[in-house]
């Protein structure tokens, strides 16, 4: 039992670790409540710079730092790691699960801030070949793959191979964080890497980014749109606008264009960076609820961001459908602090606050180093001023002052110079999500279960002994070159 929890106290369960669940609790600090943060990681998910950690610039740990060490001081607020599968509205209860055990916390108050997901559009078989950008797991094996495919491709060329496949890198989706990533990549094979190379000539290396739409950013209007994508041109990054992507194989990806026109692209790395899907949470709080679900699964919530008929349960941010707005960090930052407002002033027996407003503060993206683009207001930005913006806003908004020091270091090692100190990724980053996906239980297959009936040990130690042949496998596969010489044809 938790000394530190006061009996009869009003309990408050966050679920989440992002940028809603972070603010919402740090805002019920002074509160007379204990707070149960209950997320799937322990750490807290800087995801606006995930491209960053991909492509060797900053390191896993200084965009996800702990969330038990950052909530360490707020002595009402506990973590617990778990993810949440059920939410009983009307028991008041939260289940969650780790490695197959159950933990129920039940709540007075609940705040659900599990954020969104990656969207294949129907096509979830294409996540083996091209990942998305939404986790830490993601972007060390997009690191993997990354600067992988330049060591096949010196590979392959010293052995007199063509190893264009190799060299072409694909993003899909031009919205701020396939741009972010295009230019990073554009930039690593045009500059970063182009002395450390002797077979291959880096320069050489294609950067395609796709998109359906018409123009790149869409949410930051015409104007930066064609700017950036100018931008984008002049970095060496092909840009095809109207293209939608119809099939990722291993070997390469399809692109279908509006008048019927097809174009393949043979490339070993591919990265999506196209749709977005609301945390599945959504879907039981709709049955009870009846709140409708949009196309990207959010749910339709009341304007003080309650859920129809039970007013003690919030949801914001990534998950919610209101006023069209943006799945932002600031709407998940400004939701998280209104709801544990609403709940202080309850608890105070103060009336209701004004619907959520959300502040629009604006969007950065960057292009490459020492260039962005920002919208403030009705303000357009290009260029180093936008860039100095964007540097300043990821300072104060990074998670705590050692990581904010570190990542300047890092900034100025890539930036002004021309390395990047995160360049390590090993097999298991690479191959091993793919393994465990393979696993009946995912990672709980792994382990022994004492909770639940769960999996036999023989089972258990069969998948093992294939989840090692497959490892192997993929292991053999890169090391006899195989794997190049494949997508080639
Ligand atoms: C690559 C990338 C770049 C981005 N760039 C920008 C940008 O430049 N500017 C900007 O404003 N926004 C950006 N965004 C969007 C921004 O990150 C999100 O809008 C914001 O994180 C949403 O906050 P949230 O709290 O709703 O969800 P998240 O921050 O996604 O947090 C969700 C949390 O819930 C946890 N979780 C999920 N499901 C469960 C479960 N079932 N049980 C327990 N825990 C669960 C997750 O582990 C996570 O801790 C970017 C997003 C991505 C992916």
């Amino acid at each position: 039992m938790d000394e530190s929890r006061k009996v009869g106290r009003h309990q408050v369960v966050v679920i989440g670790s992002g940028f809603g669940a972070l603010f919402g609790t740090k805002a019920l600090k002074r509160a007379d409540v204990d707070v149960t943060v209950i997320a799937r990681t322990g750490h807290h998910l800087f995801q606006p710079l995930l491209y960053q950690v991909a492509t060797g610039i900053l390191s896993e740990g200084e965009i996800a730092p702990s969330t038990r060490e950052i909530l360490a001081r707020q002595r009402n607020a506990r973590v617990l790691l778990g993810e949440v599968r059920e939410i009983d509205l009307d028991a008041r209860t939260v289940t969650s699960h780790v490695l197959g055990r159950a933990t129920v916390t039940p709540y007075d108050s609940l705040i659900v801030a599990a954020g969104a997901g990656q969207s294949y559009f129907g096509h979830d078989e294409y996540a083996e070949y091209a990942p998305g950008m939404k986790s830490i797991d993601d972007a060390l094996e997009l690191r993997g793959r990354i600067f992988g495919a330049f060591e096949l491709a010196e590979l392959g060329a010293s052995r007199g191979e063509n190893v264009d496949h190799l060299l072409t890198f694909v993003v899909v989706g031009a919205g701020p964080t396939g741009v972010e990533m295009a230019g990073q990549i554009a930039e690593l094979a045009h500059r970063t890497l182009r002395r450390d190379f002797h077979a291959i000539n880096t320069r050489q290396a294609r950067v395609v980014l796709v998109d359906a739409a018409g123009q790149v950013l869409p949410p930051f209007g015409a104007q930066l749109g064609a700017r950036t994508k100018v931008a984008l041109e002049k970095l060496g990054v092909e840009v095809l606008l109207g293209g939608m992507v119809t099939d990722v194989s291993e070997r390469g990806i399809l692109v279908q264009y509006k008048d019927g026109h097809t174009d393949w692209i043979a490339a070993a790395t591919k990265i999506w960076a196209a749709g977005v899907q609301a945390s599945s949470l959504t879907k039981t709080l709709s049955e009870q609820t009846g709140a409708p679900l949009d196309r990207s699964g959010r749910i339709r919530v009341n304007p003080d961001l309650t859920l129809p008929g039970y007013p003690e349960v919030f949801v914001i941010g990534d998950m919610i459908d209101l006023d069209h707005l943006p799945g932002v960090a600031q709407v998940a930052i400004q939701g998280g602090k209104y709801a544990a407002k609403e709940i202080r002033r309850r608890l105070a027996g103060k009336p209701p606050q004004k619907p959520f407003h959300y502040f629009d503060k604006g969007d950065l993206a960057t292009i490459s180093r020492f260039r962005a683009v920002a919208r403030i207001g009705r303000f357009r930005l290009t260029g180093f001023v936008a860039w100095l913006l964007w540097l300043g806003v990821h300072l104060v908004y990074l998670t705590g002052f050692k990581n904010r020091f570190s990542a300047l270091g890092h900034w100025a090692v890539s930036f002004i110079g021309r390395g990047r100190s995160e360049r390590t990724a090993t097999e298991q980053q690479i191959f091993g999500r793919q393994a465990l996906t393979r696993l009946e239980g995912g990672a709980a297959g792994l382990v022994s279960n004492d909770d639940l009936a769960g999996p036999d040990p023989e089972a258990a130690a069969r998948r093992r002994a294939e989840l090692e042949e497959q490892a192997l496998a993929e292991i053999r596969l890169t090391d006899s070159g195989e794997r190049g010489q494949r997508s080639r044809t």
